[in-house]
């Protein structure tokens, strides 16, 4: 297990720390409760990013990025979810993260140039269309209706999808559809590059959801109603969008659980302070040891789920799938941040509830992360399946059969 952080990851966690210290705390702590902060504001916030050399550090130089590994920037990252305001100053949070990610693995020059440089500035938003309604894919994306057929030079694409995150902002999506019916839905789905303006593309809603304030967060519902698409918008190989998705999730699941970590961390932090500030019964309550023990609870959670991801991030970083690391990571970190944001709260009182803080809203915004990504339980089943591979009946070897 590969738990230090490289020197280099090292000294840019530390300029994101300072950046989130500095300049973007300040910004959440006068914006806090107003709603969400204005484009402009992201935008000053990204100019400072650009600065201080802590933007978009995940792609490569050529593309607009810093070309740090995806093992160096994980102390950027959890520094970025410290403030729901860091991923989307840095360049670095969802949707948009894992889709530059999909573009510059798998993209074409062609589609870099047009698609994955504007994201990288900033200039454009993308959303990843992958989720159907009731009867299609889910948990189980094999359940797939979203169908693309070829006519002449152009793809055409009809149907229906939902909880497509930023789809009413964003500029492309990444749609994901069946392109060979008889063919295994693993080996007949393709990802496709769909401008936002085509014709045909129908923002149905955002749906209504918990979710935090102080950003603008939606999930769209989305209809493709025979949208036609040049061929050359074909993203990645024909018949592959499921390798290729999974190519996205796997790092994708990583850097939620990263940003998510220092959600959690920060709300420790906040917690703290309130602890040592506030008197009750005779002392502070940072003096009693219910509150001690439960705050340190939390930290050997939030420690072990570093180092889960640490250990995942390493073997991702060297070309491994790792999936199983992925998916025992995202279940221990999604309920470890889940319960240390919860206790964070409960330690604050009344105002862990007020947007004062900023807890109420990492309260609104972690619930979710025990369902995006796959849920717990698609992750445990994944788990369970190889833990039950080779089971060794010797074991009970010493047990009387029944009557003997
Ligand atoms: C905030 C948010 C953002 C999202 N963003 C995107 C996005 O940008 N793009 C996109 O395509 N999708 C997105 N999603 C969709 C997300 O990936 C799905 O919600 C998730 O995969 C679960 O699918 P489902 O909602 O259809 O639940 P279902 O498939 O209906 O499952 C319901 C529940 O059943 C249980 N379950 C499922 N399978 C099993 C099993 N085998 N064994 C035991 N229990 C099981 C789980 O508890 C699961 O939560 C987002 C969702 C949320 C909430």
């Amino acid at each position: 297990m590969e738990y230090n952080d490289s020197d280099a990851g090292r000294a840019l966690g530390e300029r994101a720390r300072e950046f989130m210290d500095e300049i973007v705390l300040p910004v959440e702590r006068e914006h806090s409760g107003d709603g969400p902060v204005s484009d402009a504001i992201i935008e000053e916030l990204r100019q400072e990013a650009r600065e201080r050399d802590v933007y978009c550090p995940q792609i490569n130089k050529e593309h607009g990025g810093l070309g740090y590994d995806f093992r160096d920037v994980l102390p950027l990252f959890e520094q970025a979810g410290r403030s729901l305001l860091g991923g989307p100053a840095m360049r670095v949070a969802a949707p948009d993260e894992g889709n530059m990610h999909t573009i510059e693995l798998v993209g074409t020059d062609q589609q870099k140039q047009e698609w994955l440089e504007p994201l990288v500035a900033g200039e454009i938003d993308s959303a990843f269309s992958m989720t159907e309604p009731r009867g299609g894919a889910g948990s189980d994306p094999k359940m797939m209706q979203t169908v693309a057929e070829k006519d002449g030079d152009e793809w055409v694409i009809n149907g229906h999808k939902w909880w497509t995150t930023q789809g009413s902002e964003a500029d492309v999506f990444i749609v994901m559809a069946r392109t060979d019916m008889d063919a295994h839905p693993y080996e007949g789905t393709s990802l496709f590059l769909v401008p936002a303006n085509m014709d045909g593309v129908e923002i149905v809603r955002d749906i209504p959801h918990l979710g935090p304030s102080i950003v603008h967060e939606s999930h769209a519902e989305v209809k493709y109603d025979n949208v036609r698409i040049p061929e050359e918008n074909l993203l990645g190989t024909e018949n592959e969008g499921f390798t290729h998705a999974q190519e996205r999730l796997g790092p994708a699941r990583l850097t939620h659980c990263m940003r998510y970590s220092g959600m959690a961390r920060r709300a420790l932090e906040v917690a703290k302070a309130y602890l040592s500030d506030r008197t009750a019964f005779d002392s502070t309550l940072a003096d009693k040891q219910g509150p001690r023990f439960a705050i340190a609870e939390e930290e050997v959670q939030l420690h072990a789920a570093g180092t889960m991801v640490r250990d995942a991030a390493v073997k991702i970083a060297a070309g491994e799938r790792a999936r199983h690391e992925v998916s025992a990571c995202k279940v221990f970190t999604a309920n470890a941040c889940q319960d240390a944001i919860d206790t964070a709260l409960q330690m604050c009182g009344g105002s862990g509830i007020s947007k004062d803080l900023p807890i109420a809203d990492f309260y609104e915004s972690v619930r979710a992360f025990r369902l995006v990504d796959g849920a717990d339980e698609v992750h445990k089943r994944t788990l369970a399946r190889a833990a039950f591979e080779d089971v060794a009946t010797e074991e009970l070897t010493n047990l009387p059969e029944f009557g003997q």
